[in-house]
């Protein structure tokens, strides 16, 4: 007899969970309360352009995705390695001269980065490559500030670099985040390229959806659930409109309401958030090289992203879309017109030959909550997706690490433990 299972939440490791759980021959029905699913990975138009929520990327190095997703299907547009390094008055490439070779001449001269911190960057990149990915997140920890200073490099490379990056990817520029992630996702980015679909970054939440529904998993948008009552053979799940007795229930929203639902006080509930604001320009591109822009300067933006030189479909007509992402404690307080000026003067710094006029802000995305808080040692006592054993299961990227690796490996995870136990 097939089990009824209730997921709820249709973010990333909701859907990649209810697509196992239809495979393994359950009735799974997804609740989310949103319209659209995806979760903190969605895609919107605005006036012809691509917005994604916030600025996100694909990570192809990622050993989630093979199972998950067709890459194929996707049309992927990439970034090219590495970054440009900017600061008023000047710019320059720092890319992987083993994977770059058009950019090794810029990169091996680049006077922002020492000769013996590239020797270094490369020193560290064969060690990871040595090392499974599975290793890395239960290694010895530290901040990432203080892994880096461990292998020697200077303090001019991690405030020039490595702290608008990695700030970039964890959200947090003072380098205080566990160097799991930095080895992570150095380690995925040196194994493979970074991308955005050419239909937005929703278009994976999407293509999870498909795959979760041809193999056989209801999704209801739009219904939020507010309580669930596990009892000795049955769970109760009540909706805002609903209410239904079930064999298994996965909890896959995000850690605050996982929380609650479930009263677990292992789920991680702490997040740090950002502000990312998308303009609109005319006039010639940034020229990066399919590069992200840091600020090696200053603080406000920490990335300027020229998105439509690395997916044109991202843009209409002849009109560029940038985005500026800023970090830190006051930002979700700055106003959008405060901070549209720093972006504007932070260009015309970069580019004194330019101007920028034409630069026209279209929306402002501030998310308090784009990643549970991952400070040194915090991985060591994230829950199991098994909820102390009961009816629930837990999916989300809080089981493992924050971001889409992280909620795609619990999803699937969280969905073998109900096969197994029932
Ligand atoms: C701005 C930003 C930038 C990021 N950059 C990257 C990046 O570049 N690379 C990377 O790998 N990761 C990145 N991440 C992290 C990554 O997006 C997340 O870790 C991942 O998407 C989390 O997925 P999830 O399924 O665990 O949770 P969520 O995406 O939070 O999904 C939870 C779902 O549950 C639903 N829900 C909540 N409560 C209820 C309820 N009561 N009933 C029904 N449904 C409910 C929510 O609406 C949501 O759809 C970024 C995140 C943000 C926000």
């Amino acid at each position: 007899m097939s089990r009824s299972i209730v997921v709820v939440g249709g973010g990333l490791a909701g859907l990649v969970a209810a697509r196992h759980l239809a495979d393994g021959g359950t009735d799974v029905t997804v609740y989310e309360q949103h319209e659209t699913v995806g979760g903190r990975v969605r895609s919107r138009k605005h006036r012809g352009f691509i917005l994604d929520r916030g600025f996100q990327v694909l990570l192809t190095g990622y050993p989630a995705l093979e199972r998950e997703l067709d890459l194929e299907a996707l049309e992927l547009r990439y970034f090219n390695p590495g970054a440009v390094i900017a600061r008023p008055g000047q710019r320059s490439v720092l890319s992987d001269p083993l994977r770059d070779p058009l950019a090794a001449f810029e990169t091996v001269t680049n006077t922002e980065v020492s000769f013996s911190d590239k020797l270094r960057t490369l020193a560290v990149r064969r060690d990871l490559a040595g090392r499974s990915f599975e290793s890395l997140l239960s290694r010895s920890d530290s901040s990432i500030r203080e892994y880096l200073r461990e292998w020697g490099f200077s303090e001019r490379y991690l405030s020039n670099f490595i702290a608008p990056f990695y700030g970039g990817i964890t959200l947090d520029r003072s380098l205080g985040t566990s160097k799991r992630v930095f080895e992570y996702t150095f380690k995925a980015l040196s194994d493979g390229r970074t991308a955005v679909p050419a239909d937005g970054m929703g278009a994976i939440s999407r293509q999870l959806a498909d795959r979760a529904e041809k193999a056989g998993a209801e999704i209801v948008t739009g219904e939020a659930v507010t309580e669930l009552k596990p009892k000795r053979r049955h769970t109760t799940v009540v909706t805002d409109e609903d209410r239904r007795a079930v064999d298994a229930v996965v909890v896959a929203t995000q850690p605050s309401v996982a929380a609650r639902l479930t009263g677990n006080d292992d789920i991680p509930t702490d997040g740090v958030g950002c502000v990312t604001q998308y303009y609109r320009l005319e006039g010639p591109p940034l020229k990066t090289g399919k590069r992200l822009l840091l600020n090696a300067g200053d603080t406000a933006p920490n990335t300027i992203v020229p998105l439509s030189e690395v997916a044109p479909e991202y843009a209409t007509g002849d009109d560029h879309l940038l985005n500026a992402t800023f970090l830190g404690e006051n930002v979700l307080e700055t106003s959008s017109e405060q901070l549209a000026a720093q972006t504007h003067q932070t260009l015309e710094a970069w580019y004194p030959e330019r101007s920028f006029e034409s630069l026209r802000r279209l929306e402002t995305d501030r998310i308090p909550f784009a990643q549970f808080g991952q400070p040194p040692g915090v991985h060591d006592s994230l829950p199991d997706v098994r909820d102390g054993g009961r009816r629930t299961y837990l999916a989300g990227e809080y089981t493992e690490w924050s971001s889409i690796q992280g909620a795609m490996e619990s999803g699937r995870k969280a969905a073998e433990a109900v096969l197994e136990d029932r």
